[in-house]
């Protein structure tokens, strides 16, 4: 084996693969088309700034999980994205979106870059789906986006993911509630790990996400998030959660999801899959009507988004026997060469084919008659299209349906009559 290796936390798809990811990538944009969203591509890598500007200081990512560089020994820092919403926010702005109407549906499927270690369903190259409504983050705005994640769920064929919901409030209904937050863990302090004692100075909030049994057992006395809610956010929370109910969408409310960047307030969600371990969170988003202001708008600009894994994405679904549809195209005629002298011939026959639609591909390694046939039902080829001397001479050719084994005799022109060409329509999706 050689000694070169994808760099850890990486992986290959290979051609095996990429039919689940097609196929998942198709649904993703059927569903964010029926929703009436639209993608939107930005550079793989951003200023620095921008991360640390929007992600916050004090987050995981921006402290120790970016891949910062750089370029020019004076030039200024950059990073590959840790996440979608901060590039995308900074492109809204910069392309002036905001000019040519007030609300926003964009999304995207995106490569991403954390310095995290590696382990199952964790990687320091991953994919993302993910959606930012931005210009509006009403209750009907929220409800729309969780609406569009979870109907790729449903129309993947998902089942038992448990989504969860919560209200963090505005911006200082969270100061409140972190100034009691720190107030009753700091006489705890001694009883903390080392990571949330460091969390306890720099956002106390992440505590609440920990695993660790003995610091759940210490929140679980701590101040209720929801109890430090103004009227207004509790309001539009309650209006959230009524449109999910209307869409007929099952949650949980768990005081305890705060997600872990600075830009979030008032609705936050995340979705799990008990399918995947420890690395349970398959996407969450929320409402982020600070971040624009954060990047130099002149006021805040309400925005309300989401993301979710790919790699997790297709690990629950290997695991609850989702990817049968998505079978790799499967070519329709195999065009068969008694000899390879003959190669020249089935050029012209296989151009032919693909000039009229027909998914058509031929022996290029001069194997025999009987290697052939084995790759076309390797490769489930529908047929197999016979090419020798009588053949040519005749300029009929034999037709063999690989399924059932019968064959007919006739001219190109015949067969290409005969064999309706594979479009969109005729290759499997979830709409069917
Ligand atoms: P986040 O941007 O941290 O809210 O993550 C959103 C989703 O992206 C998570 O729920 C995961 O499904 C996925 N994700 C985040 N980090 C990783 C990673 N390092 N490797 C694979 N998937 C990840």
């Amino acid at each position: 084996m050689s000694q070169y290796r994808a760099v850890k936390g990486t992986r290959d798809i290979l051609p095996g693969e990429i039919s689940s990811w097609n196929y998942i990538e198709k649904v993703i944009h059927r569903v964010a088309g029926l929703y009436g969203f639209h993608e939107i591509r930005t550079p793989v890598f951003e200023y620095t700034e921008l991360f640390q500007r929007s992600i916050g200081a004090t987050t995981d990512i921006v402290g120790k999980e970016m891949f910062t560089f750089r370029p020019e020994e004076k030039g200024r820092s950059i990073t590959l994205r840790p996440e979608m919403t901060a590039g995308v926010m900074r492109a809204f702005i910069q392309g002036n979106l905001a000019a040519t109407s007030p609300v926003h549906k964009l999304y995207y499927i995106a490569e991403l870059f954390r310095k995290e270690r590696p382990q199952a369903g964790r990687q320091r190259q991953f994919s993302q789906f993910g959606a930012e409504l931005i210009g509006v983050s009403s209750p009907e705005a929220v409800a729309e986006v969780i609406g569009m994640m979870m109907q790729v769920f449903v129309d993947l064929g998902l089942t038992g993911l448990r989504l969860r919901m919560n209200s963090l409030g505005d911006v200082k209904d969270r100061m409140h509630y972190i100034k009691a937050l720190r107030e009753y863990l700091e006489p705890h302090s001694a009883l903390l790990d080392e990571h949330s004692r460091e969390r306890l100075d720099k956002n106390p909030l992440r505590i609440l996400d920990s695993k660790n049994p003995e610091i759940q057992a210490i929140i679980a006395d701590a101040p209720k998030l929801h109890d430090f809610l103004g009227a207004s956010a509790i309001d539009d929370f309650e209006k959230v959660l009524h449109y999910l109910d209307e869409k007929g969408l099952s949650y949980v409310i768990d005081p305890l999801l705060v997600r872990g960047l600075d830009y979030y307030c008032h609705t936050a969600f995340e979705v799990t899959s008990s399918e995947l371990g420890a690395q349970d969170a398959i996407g969450g988003g929320g409402q982020y009507d600070g971040l624009a202001k954060q990047l130099g708008c002149k006021s805040d600009i309400p925005a309300v988004g989401f993301a979710v894994g790919l790699e997790r994405l297709l690990i629950t679904m290997e695991k609850q026997g989702l990817l049968a549809h998505a079978a790799p195209e499967r070519p329709q005629v195999y065009v068969v060469l008694q000899s390879h002298e003959l190669a020249a011939h089935a050029v012209g026959i296989c151009d032919a084919l693909r000039k009229s639609g027909i998914r058509s591909i031929m022996d290029l390694a001069g194997r025999s008659m009987k290697a052939q046939m084995r790759e076309a039902n390797k490769m489930r080829a529908a047929y197999a299209l016979f090419v020798g001397q009588d053949e040519i001479q005749n300029q009929v050719f034999g037709l063999k349906n690989l399924v059932t084994s019968e064959q007919d005799f006739l001219s190109i022109q015949r067969i290409i009559e005969r064999l309706e060409p594979l479009d969109e329509s005729s290759q499997k999706t979830s709409d069917e």
